[in-house]
């Protein structure tokens, strides 16, 4: 969530068709981001950062034992380094 007057950001359990107030200034917070339930996946690895991997597709996240993205659904590549890293 965002505070459109001060862009102070809060990430906080949120209940859909609520409406969440900045707890200093009183300001409404729009929604810039939500945190998805996953969805059932082949990858008994925990959501843990030692366990993930960036697709080399989408960017997005995945466990190191998945050999398709759950995101984008494309065959990752072998683990390498990843995109960023020199
Ligand atoms: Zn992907």
């Amino acid at each position: 969530m965002r505070n459109p007057a001060n862009g102070r950001e809060v990430v906080i359990e949120a209940e859909p068709e609520e409406i969440y107030l900045d707890r200093e200034t009183g300001d409404e917070l729009e929604v810039v981001g939500k945190v998805l339930p996953l969805a059932p996946s082949k990858s008994r690895l925990p959501w843990a950062v030692e366990n993930l991997r960036f697709c080399g597709w989408c960017g997005q996240l995945a466990q190191k034992d998945l050999n398709d993205c759950p995101t984008c659904g494309r065959r990752m590549g072998p683990l390498g380094p990843r995109p960023g890293d020199r």
